[in-house]
């Protein structure tokens, strides 16, 4: 097995370039001159990563030009050949996965365990929208006895996609890579907070063969390259993914360009356990779905409503389980939570330990600092919390679970809805008509059935009420990125009325 510190040296020589370079913007295929710069530090102990260019609405609009000038030769390239070009970037991926997995878990803070995986999820998103290029442009055939209408499919433009920090690399592959597939040409905003793997992302696309413009890369902040990106008119849609009030502000800013926007938003997403449940895979699922990837994932199971005839049980093995994760540096092969992200977001996650015990809920494990250097928090669990409480209602983002607990199912119905969130929901039953029935009413775009999250790629993801707005997923993903177009030919005889005649 690998050593923390055989990684540590082999990070080290992917690092070595940017330190002396900087990372940078990428626009029409070559680095963008900058002279303001920030800088990335790393979550594990705070130290300088590296500078990176700081993107303002000049660099954003070097960027949609260069896109705009790309976007014909790239909407009319056969989508076989786009396919190709895809596939090869998945190929690059899959090569750099070790590379891009020990930046990410640098620049993040997550566990190699899986970062690891994240990369190689990247790979297969483009493997994913590359099969489905060829077909993208197809539409239906709606005849009537007087016309024959055919609808087709054609790419929106130049789109715009800003990511959050939180598994970066896979989820800029998850907007991105359709967005090619489809025929748009894209620039890509990274998060500030983890800038690294954005900038692998588009050298591995130009290494692939996507002719420049296509991809272009601004890095920068939210109220700057970001602002300007949701505002630019030659940019035609805005894929985002990131906390609600974000959403509600790009909303207002790409008003006057009246931008398309896909919203995928937080979440504070129920586990529900029922009696009757499997509670061995119910409690392993409990604790992978909130403690794995730091708990800063959007479909994380946050609040776990257990039902009050097994909650004591229930919880002293919850407990057990909690106060055994094993916390370290990111890129120890046994680490199972790494420090979070960046200082402000391990006060935001200590400042809810604070919120949860002023509240008047039970603090069972965890919530307090670990060491003194780097954002490491030990893994937090409050009991006994009502629905009301801020920890009930409000996205943490970090490895901190509230438990609230139920008597019957209208009770965990009603539990479940009270937020203002609806992104996914956890049921774990053995009961198939109280599934099927509590799956219906609840308020969630993704729901799994006695289940930890598995995704399958051509199913519909996306939230309801502040989780987002839209689906990604399979052919919903091309709704998003394309216009349908319909043409009505007419079959020669139907009556056109005589006006003036
Ligand atoms: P964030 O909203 O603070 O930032 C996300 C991105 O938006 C960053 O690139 C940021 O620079 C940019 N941004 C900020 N202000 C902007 C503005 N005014 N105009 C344009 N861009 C702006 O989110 P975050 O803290 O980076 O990420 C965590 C959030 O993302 C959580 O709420 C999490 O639930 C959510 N998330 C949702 C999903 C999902 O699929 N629903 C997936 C991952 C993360």
């Amino acid at each position: 097995m690998t050593t923390l510190q055989d990684r540590l040296r082999t990070l080290d020589t992917h690092l070595d370039r940017f330190r002396k370079d900087g990372i940078r913007h990428l626009i029409a295929g070559q680095d963008h001159a900058t002279d303001t710069w920030f800088e990335t530090r790393s979550p594990v102990d705070d130290s300088l990563i590296a500078r990176v260019a700081l993107g303002d609405a000049a660099t954003v609009a070097a960027a949609a030009k260069a896109a705009k000038a790309a976007f014909p030769a790239w909407a009319a390239l056969p989508g076989d050949q786009r396919k190709a070009i895809l596939h090869r970037i998945a190929d690059l991926i899959e090569a750099r996965a070790d590379e891009i997995a020990l930046c990410e878990c640098w620049d993040t803070g997550q566990a190699w365990r899986f970062m690891s995986k994240a990369a190689l999820r990247g790979a297969e998103n483009f493997r994913f929208f590359a099969d489905l290029a060829p077909g993208a442009r197809e539409g239906q055939s709606l005849p009537t006895p007087s016309h024959w209408n055919v609808t087709t499919r054609h790419p929106i433009g130049p789109v715009g996609v800003i990511t959050p920090w939180n598994t970066p690399f896979m989820l800029s592959t998850w907007k991105i890579a359709p967005a090619l597939a489809a025929g748009c040409t894209v620039v890509h905003k990274p998060a500030e907070f983890s800038p690294l793997t954005a900038r692998l992302l588009a050298e591995i696309c130009h290494e692939a063969g996507l002719p420049p413009g296509v991809l272009n890369l601004v890095h920068g902040m939210g109220e700057g390259a970001g602002k300007a990106l949701t505002e630019h008119p030659d940019i035609k849609a805005i894929a985002f993914v990131g906390e609600s009030r974000t959403g509600s502000m790009i909303m207002r800013q790409g008003a006057e360009t009246l931008k398309r926007v896909h919203f995928e938003l937080g979440g504070k997403n129920p586990v529900i356990v029922f009696e009757d449940a499997d509670l061995d895979r119910a409690l392993d699922a409990v604790v992978f779905m909130i403690y794995s990837l730091n708990g800063e994932r959007c479909t994380s199971s946050s609040r776990l409503l257990v039902q009050d005839s097994i909650a004591a049980d229930f919880h002293a093995r919850l407990v057990e389980r909690v106060k055994g994760l094993k916390v370290g540096h990111p890129l120890d092969p046994a680490t199972e939570i790494g420090p979070l992200i960046h200082r402000t977001h391990f006060d935001k996650v200590s400042g809810y330990v604070r919120i949860g015990r002023e509240d008047g809920a039970t603090l069972a494990a965890g919530g307090d600092r670990i060491g003194s250097e780097g954002w490491y928090i030990q893994p937090t669990l409050f009991t006994d919390a009502k629905p009301h409480m801020r920890i009930a209602q409000e996205e943490v983002f970090g490895p901190f679970l509230t438990s609230l607990t139920f008597r019957d199912e209208a009770e965990a119905l009603q539990i479940a809805n009270g937020t203002a969130y609806g992104l996914a929901g956890y049921l774990w039953t053995n009961d198939l008509a109280r599934a099927i029935r509590f799956s219906q009413a609840l308020d969630a775009g993704m729901i799994w059935v006695n289940s930890e999250n598995v995704r399958h790629l051509p199913t519909p993801f996306g939230g309801v009420k502040a989780s987002g707005i839209g689906r990604d997923g399979g052919d919903w993903s091309f709704d998003f990125y394309m216009e349908t177009k319909n043409v009505a030919f007419a079959l020669g005889h139907h009556k056109i009325q005589r006006l003036g005649a």
